[in-house]
């Protein structure tokens, strides 16, 4: 059976190619989180901001090593977040 896709594969840039500028570096991401079931794609960081917060920026990748905690205050740095 096929597993579940990631419901915001239809907007994010990294399924849809046109965030990594490296022709092919979206699979690996896109066989690990976006298309191997909710337990995976739940634990995507663009994922988890993108439910936080409502957006998620270009520099989260799925594997960010920041916690949720710390991408939301980089993004309020970047002024990405009213603060
Ligand atoms: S798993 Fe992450 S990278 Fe994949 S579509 Fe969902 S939000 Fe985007």
């Amino acid at each position: 059976m096929e597993k579940e896709l990631c419901p915001k594969v239809a907007k994010c840039p990294l399924f849809n190619g046109t965030l990594l500028k490296v022709p092919g570096a979206e699979e690996s991401y896109k066989n690990l989180f976006c298309k191997s079931g909710k337990q995976k794609w739940s634990t995507c960081k663009r994922y988890m901001t993108s439910e936080k917060v409502g957006k998620c920026s270009d520099w989260i990748l799925p594997n960010c090593s920041l916690t949720l905690e710390q991408i939301v205050s980089k993004m309020k740095e970047k002024g990405e977040l009213p603060l």
